[in-house]
Order: C-alpha cells, then sequence, then structure tokens
C-alpha cells in the first residue's frame, strides 16, 4: 500500500516539474540545421501534424525561417516542434558535421539572421544535463556528485530567473549561463531538491585550497559562501586537478601596454583568503589599483582566457617579466569541482558533498 502510495506520488511530481525555456547552440550562431526523427510533431501557427521516421531541414529565409519535410518546402515566422522520443540535431561548423541530440520541445525563429533555437523541458532534465555537461568526464562513475551538481544547478537556476530578459529564453547554453552540451531523455523519476539558506549557489572547476570568500573575486556582487578551504582529513581535495598548480609569464612591458600606465614600484598584492583581490603600485600618475577581476579579463580579452586561471597566485618579478605562480581554475565560489569528485570517491553521498561546500543550507525537502 505505502508502496503504491509512494509510485503515485512520485509520478505526480515528476510530472510536476516546471519548465523551462533555453537558447541552445548559442556558440553557433547557426543559419541552418538538420533533425532526424523517429516520431515528430509540427506545429505551425493553428495546425498540428505528426510524422514518423525523417529528416526535418530548417534554415533561416529572409526575416522568417523555412523548413523542408518530405521534399516539401515551407515558410513560417516560426516553427514548433516536439518528440517524445530523443532527436538528433546535426549541423555543420568549419567543415565539421557535429551531432547533438536533445529530448523535448523546440521552437525555432529568425533572430538578427540567425537561427535560434528555444529549447523547452523540464527544469530537473535541464539541471541533469546540464550537470552531465558541466563535469565532463569528473561525471563517470560518480553518480552522487553528479546528483550534488544537478541540486547545485537546479538551485542556481531557481534563483537566477530570466537571465536574458531581452530574448525568448530564460537561460542560454553557455559559461555565461550553464553549459549544456546534450540533453537526452533522463529517467528522473523524482522531483531533484533545491538548496536553501541564504549561501551563494556557485560552482567551479578547481580552487586549488582555499575557496573565495565573501565580497570576493567578482567584486561588488557581495558574495556569502561559508566554506574558506578544501580541506579533508588535512588533505586538498583538488590536488589532482591539472589546475591545481599553473604558470604565467608574462613581460613587463606587455603589462604595461595592456593597462596603458608604466609601472614605476614593485607591485603589492592585496588578497583575502589568499586570493588575490587587487594589484597596487604606482604609475606616473601617482598610485594605482588594478583590480584582479580586471587583469584577468584585459588578459583574457587580448592573449587568451585560461592563462591566468584563478585569483589565487604569488606574483615573482624578474628583469623582465611577471612570473603569476598559481592555483585553480575559476572563481573559487561554493563547490570545487575537483574536490567534491575526491568526496565521492570517498563515498560522501550528494547530501555529504552539499554539506561540505555549504554547510549553513539544507535540502528543502
Ligand atoms: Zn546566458
Ligand atoms: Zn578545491
Amino acid at each position: 500500500m505505502n508502496k503504491f502510495l509512494l509510485i503515485i506520488l512520485t509520478f505526480c511530481l515528476s510530472i510536476n516539474s516546471e519548465k523551462i525555456s533555453i537558447g541552445i547552440l548559442e556558440y553557433y550562431n547557426l543559419k541552418k540545421i538538420k533533425i532526424q526523427f523517429k516520431d515528430l510533431k509540427i506545429i505551425v501557427e493553428s495546425s498540428k501534424k505528426s510524422f514518423s521516421n525523417g529528416n526535418l531541414e530548417i534554415e533561416i529565409k529572409e526575416s522568417k525561417v523555412q523548413y523542408k519535410m518530405n521534399s516539401q518546402l515551407q515558410t513560417s515566422s516560426f516553427l514548433k516542434i516536439s518528440s517524445n522520443e530523443n532527436l538528433i540535431l546535426e549541423f555543420e561548423q568549419n567543415q565539421n558535421t557535429i551531432q547533438k541530440v536533445f529530448f523535448g520541445e523546440f521552437v525555432f525563429y529568425n533572430f538578427e539572421n540567425r537561427l535560434e533555437i528555444i529549447y523547452n523541458t523540464e527544469i530537473d532534465i535541464y539541471a541533469y544535463n546540464s550537470a552531465l555537461s558541466e563535469l565532463g568526464e569528473l561525471a563517470n562513475n560518480s553518480p552522487e556528485l553528479v546528483m550534488a551538481q544537478a541540486i547545485l544547478i537546479k538551485t542556481y537556476i531557481l534563483n537566477q530567473k530570466n537571465r536574458h530578459r531581452s530574448r525568448k529564453f530564460s537561460f542560454c547554453d553557455l559559461t555565461h549561463c550553464v553549459h549544456l552540451k546534450n540533453s537526452p531523455k533522463q529517467k528522473i523519476n523524482f522531483l531533484l531538491p533545491n538548496l536553501i539558506g541564504g549561501e551563494e549557489y556557485y560552482f567551479h572547476s578547481t580552487c586549488g585550497g582555499k575557496l573565495s570568500s565573501s565580497n570576493g573575486f567578482w567584486n561588488g556582487l557581495g558574495f556569502s559562501t561559508s566554506r574558506n578551504d578544501d580541506i579533508y582529513e588535512e588533505e586538498i581535495l583538488c590536488k589532482e586537478s591539472p589546475h591545481s598548480e599553473w604558470e604565467y609569464v608574462m613581460n613587463k612591458q606587455k603589462l604595461e601596454e595592456l593597462i596603458q600606465k608604466k609601472i614605476q614600484s614593485k607591485i603589492v598584492l592585496t588578497k583575502q583568503n589568499e586570493r588575490v583581490m587587487s594589484l597596487n603600485f604606482k604609475t606616473e600618475d601617482g598610485d594605482y589599483e588594478l583590480k584582479s577581476s580586471k587583469l584577468v579579463s584585459l588578459i583574457g580579452k587580448k592573449y587568451g582566457w585560461n592563462l591566468i586561471k584563478s585569483n589565487y597566485f604569488e606574483l615573482i618579478e624578474t628583469d623582465f617579466n611577471f612570473i603569476f605562480k598559481g592555483k585553480g581554475l575559476g572563481h573559487g565560489i561554493g563547490l570545487c569541482q575537483w574536490g567534491a569528485k575526491k568526496l565521492s570517491d570517498k563515498n560522501f553521498n550528494h547530501k555529504e558533498i552539499l554539506k561540505f561546500y555549504f554547510p549553513k543550507s539544507k535540502l528543502n525537502k
């Protein structure tokens, strides 16, 4: 009896998961796409048609979308499709054919002369598939880590709605929001909980041992996270990450060109929990404070991201160069993915992993 009730309840919860709209394949700037399907419903204006097994080709045409189905060409202001099976989205990029697997409902528009694809799915499917995309290889053989990451992403989504107010979707699939590489059908037969407690629900690749504390790297946003280090049983949890230590050598003149100032004194670092907040030095105009977030952004834009991987670094000055000797990758706020992987290897379950990084928070059920 109880089991039966539980099944009914589980079913009700799973079908009640909230829907969300995501702008997908944003990175590729597509004008054209092919969709392989086994079962498909096409909704154009008021008509609805079903098809089995085939290919649908969609491309932008003037201000509209043009689609080809069973060799028939049609044009419409938008096109809506859905399927009960996974769909294969196929497109060309730099002479390569790329395939992605997605499950759900899609709307296609012409947005500023490119094909805008809006993916509507359940928030839990989105959170779960994003967790797999964000974790990459770390997800392998670590179901509790995936679960912890999915709960964290769901919490983030619930706290950050309408990040793209001017568009027809709430989230994009780029680093700006949350990565989503594929989104196949998932058997999530329960509703994912979310975290409550007022901490900042972010995550990053590798902290290097020190997490970012309040009012940290992202200047002015007033982050408040409770955990300061990523240490368990006297061991830095993310030490096996390929980003646990890094070095970047920058020519002094290059740095001066970048900030458009002459550095006329030794650079003094201002730190918070060992993470660099600003670089302070004298210039021809007097004292100068360079925020580390600005430095990372300037170097990133000009010479490539991931050279300065985090704001957890020391600076060594030689005759011609500045040597940045750093630890970790990312902003260091919230959950450290490589650290969380280590905890899941130590048999921590998802609740224990989340408790470790967000000690003041709890799950809402
Ligand atoms: Zn976004
Ligand atoms: Zn870490």
